[in-house]
């Protein structure tokens, strides 16, 4: 079967995020002993357990939340909350820290030129767990709408990945029968888990050299974006 169309994860696919997140934390854990006039020990390990909680919650929906800004200011109080601090200082750390993520949002730098050549020979679209505001800011932000005009943010649809749901919204999007779309992912858990089961091809975006975790086999582990063009047009025939 020919491929047709394409998905993108956002997240530490096309976005770095995971170590500007970590800076932003970094630094803002440094405002807040600034503001608190003294040492914090373990804030930023803290808050790290606080948020991997509260996000696994939310996916398996045992909790509900309207937005980014709503999980971090419910983050920041836990974990003020955890280091004996208090509670009403959430909001401002919460400001501090979109302020110090607006200031790294990037895109990887292979991406441009990849996602030249892919959209000019097939539909993509975006697929991101995440919230409006944070999510739709990002891409903003790095101009990803240039190649990529349709985004689905998983709040918006109400399925988060790797519910079926959320691949159904996406395929209707490009317009692909699931044997005809390739999802592209750096989550093994919510792109590659997701989208394996439903007959889409899947390509694992592996940029740190993880060992494969158990589960469904990827189509194709790539080390970054830049073979996918060649790869897509391997598995087209050319
Ligand atoms: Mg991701």
């Amino acid at each position: 079967m020919s491929v047709r169309g394409v998905v993108f994860d956002l997240d530490n696919t096309l976005i770095e995020t995971n170590e500007s997140a970590l800076a932003a934390l970094d630094v803002t854990c440094d405002h807040l002993e600034a503001r608190l006039g003294t040492a914090v020990a373990a804030a930023r390990d803290t808050f790290l357990c606080v948020y991997i909680d509260l996000e696994n919650a939310l996916i398996e929906r045992r909790r509900q939340f309207e937005s980014a800004y709503q999980v971090r200011v419910e983050t920041w109080r836990q974990t003020l909350a955890h280091l004996g601090q208090p509670a009403s200082l959430a909001e401002e750390m919460v400001e501090y820290y979109a302020a110090e993520r607006r200031r790294r949002f990037r895109l990887y730098p292979e991406v441009p030129a990849v996602l030249d050549a892919v959209t000019a020979a097939w539909p993509g679209a975006i697929l991101t767990n995440g919230f409006t505001d944070v999510q739709r800011e990002k891409i903003a932000a790095v101009g990803l709408g240039r190649w990529l005009p349709t985004a689905i943010i998983s709040a918006e649809v109400g399925a988060w990945k790797p519910q079926p749901e959320a691949f159904a919204v996406a395929l209707r999007a490009i317009g692909c029968r699931p044997e005809e779309a390739v999802m592209v992912g750096d989550s093994w858990k919510h792109d590659i888990a997701g989208a394996a089961p439903l007959g889409l091809r899947t390509v694992w975006v592996n940029r740190r050299g993880a060992p494969p975790p158990r589960g469904p086999e990827p189509s194709a582990a790539v080390a970054d974006l830049s073979p996918l063009d060649q790869l897509l047009r391997h598995w087209n025939g050319e």
